[in-house]
């Protein structure tokens, strides 16, 4: 198993990570109380991780030049989002550099149609779905016929937040799209979901798990606007499968630090519809909300240090994001069950500025504690309720 070399105990592990948006900004934050020191790539100036990691680089991460910089100043690196040079990451891992997670593991997240393969291959539940590259591609008329029903169209990198998920309204549709997108896609059925949750575990580099508690979530647009703990309308048995079937992916993939594993609940059971290899949006509400954050067990697990508990430090738990309103307004102040994050972005209508996290003993006015703060600060025009897709 490969180690990061500690000179002393008293050394920090200097981590540097690709990417400066408000993951590597938490990051950050949670560094302050752990024996690491942090570097980032960031695409510009103006990222969001400039206020809590001193030590900022410019560069694209894509860029072979910029990365090897990057690696250069630090003992590992680790990822702020997975629309990297997987390519560039391995060539560096294979020199030497401690990667984690591993570029294999992150390919799992930032190509769809090798997550949905490997998956299928392994067994275990995900939607009936075909790889198509064109709209002549030969496999698309036969997944259509056997399909019978509604699809969903994804292009298999470079998606995210609803971008490249298309809800096609008919078979010429389908094809339109799939050539429109001229890559590789991924069509498959158009699910009844009864929710959505998402299970996040943390590994470290042996293999040891911590696992969070399943929280639901709710999207507007293809973008996920509340999250919650506990998760609805799960009984005991569910959640447990749920996190045995993160744990077992986590394994199947060498996965190190952060495993995100999003989930529809469907009448077939749980079927995974995404993986993220890094702090993730449905993981926000530990920094308030479990003993130890998302962030600081990424950064402990990417580090080889030990594990913190992930317990949650109150019964309920809810996570509303902010999207910008019809006009800039300040954030509110965080309060004793009000966590308010604000990532320091430019206002526009519809941009994630930051988000909420309440915490209670009751469910109800929790969730009306989150949604209060959040509408004062932006969010208007999103409502869990318009959670359908299509
Ligand atoms: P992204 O990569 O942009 O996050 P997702 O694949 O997670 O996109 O899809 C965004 C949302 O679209 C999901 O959270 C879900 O609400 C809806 N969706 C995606 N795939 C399906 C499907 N097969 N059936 C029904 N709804 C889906």
């Amino acid at each position: 198993m490969l180690t990061v070399s500690r000179r002393d105990r008293e050394t920090s592990v200097r981590i540097g990570i690709v990417g400066g948006g408000q993951l590597a900004l938490m990051m950050g934050e949670a560094a302050h109380d752990l024996p690491v020191t942090l570097s980032v790539l960031a695409a510009s100036e103006e990222d969001p991780a400039r206020r809590t990691i001193p030590d900022f680089l410019v560069g694209a991460p894509t860029d072979p030049e910029a990365l090897a910089a990057l690696a250069a100043r630090v003992d590992v690196i680790t990822l702020d989002h997975e629309l990297v040079n997987l390519e560039a990451l391995a060539a560096l891992e294979s020199h030497g550099t401690l990667v984690r997670p591993h570029p294999a593991a992150v390919r799992f997240a930032a190509d769809k149609a090798h997550q949905r393969q490997a998956l299928a291959a392994w067994g275990l539940p995900v939607p009936r779905f075909g790889v198509v590259t064109g709209g002549d591609d030969p496999e698309l008329a036969p997944f259509l016929d056997a399909a019978d029903g509604p699809v969903v169209v994804k292009a298999a990198t470079g998606g995210y937040d609803g971008r490249g998920v298309f809800f096609p309204d008919s078979r010429a549709a389908v094809t339109d799209i799939v050539r429109d997108l001229g890559g590789v896609a991924v069509i498959e059925e158009r699910l009844a979901l009864l929710g959505e949750a998402a299970q996040i575990v943390v590994r470290d580099p042996a293999g040891d798990v911590v696992t969070y508690p399943l929280v639901s979530t709710y999207q507007a647009g293809g973008t996920c606007v509340e999250v919650d703990y506990p998760a609805r309308g799960v009984d005991a048995a569910a959640a447990a499968a749920a996190a045995a079937l993160a744990r077992e992916i986590a394994h199947r993939i060498d996965a190190i630090g952060v495993l995100a594993v999003e989930l529809f609940w469907t009448e077939r059971g749980w079927l995974v519809n995404e993986l993220a290899l890094r702090p993730h949006n449905t993981g926000h509400w530990t920094i308030e909300g479990a003993r130890t954050s998302q962030f600081a067990n990424h950064l402990r697990a990417v580090a080889g240090l030990p594990l913190g508990p992930p317990t949650p430090t109150a019964p309920h738990i809810t996570m509303v994001n902010v999207l910008g309103g019809p006009r800039a307004t300040p954030a509110p102040a965080s309060g004793p069950h009000l966590g308010v994050h604000d990532y320091a972005k430019s206002w526009r209508p519809g941009r994630k500025l930051g988000h909420v996290t309440a915490t209670g003993a009751e469910e109800t006015p929790t969730r009306v504690a989150a949604w209060g703060a959040a509408r004062a600060w932006g969010t208007r025009e999103e409502e869990p309720w318009h959670s359908s897709p299509s």
